[in-house]
């Protein structure tokens, strides 16, 4: 969604809320493409301080399908978190002391889709598990250990090899 900004940004200590939803049904990131199942309207609290800083502020909240890190079933996974923009008056994004190129903005359009976009991706959870204790699936035969043992192996998995199993154990690189 664009959401046109000019008048905070011309204002000096203008402030305005503006309710967005983020437009997408899915993630999509090189890990795959996930279904959002549950949105909220993202109130964004836009500030202009004094013609020196602009703040973007606002509350993500969402559930998306991601399959469980061990066992593959679709797990609805809340995703929330906290937007806390600052930027230049000019609209560069400051972070640590350091500006950087906001691409979510352009001249005074925001937006709001791939300002939430890159949140989602660094807020989106290392590790998805339908249970703490998911057995994940056999090796050799592919069944879901959760739902009964299979012939392939005669004794209980122990849950630490489990962990170490995590069949999307590579995603923790991201
Ligand atoms: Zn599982
Ligand atoms: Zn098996």
């Amino acid at each position: 969604m664009l959401v046109d900004i000019s008048d905070v940004m011309s204002a000096e200590n203008r402030e305005v809320t503006k309710e967005v939803l983020f437009g997408h049904d899915s993630f999509k990131s090189r890990l795959g493409e996930f279904p959002i199942t549950k949105k909220t309207p993202i109130t964004l609290r836009i500030a202009n301080r004094e013609n020196k800083r602009l703040l973007i502020s606002g509350e993500v909240a969402m559930t998306v399908r991601i399959p469980c890190n061990r066992c593959l079933e679709d797990v609805e996974t809340d995703i929330r978190f906290t937007v806390d923009k600052e930027l230049t008056a000019e609209g560069a994004e400051i972070n640590d002391g350091e500006t950087e190129t906001a691409d979510y903005l352009s001249g005074t359009w925001l937006d709001t889709d791939k300002l939430v976009y890159e949140e989602i991706l660094v807020h989106w959870p290392v590790r998805v598990l339908c249970r703490e204790d998911c057995k994940g699936i056999c090796k050799v035969c592919g069944m879901n250990l959760n739902r009964g043992s299979c012939d392939c192996r005669k004794t209980e998995p122990d849950p630490r090899m489990a962990a170490i199993q995590d069949v999307f154990s590579k995603f923790k690189e991201v």
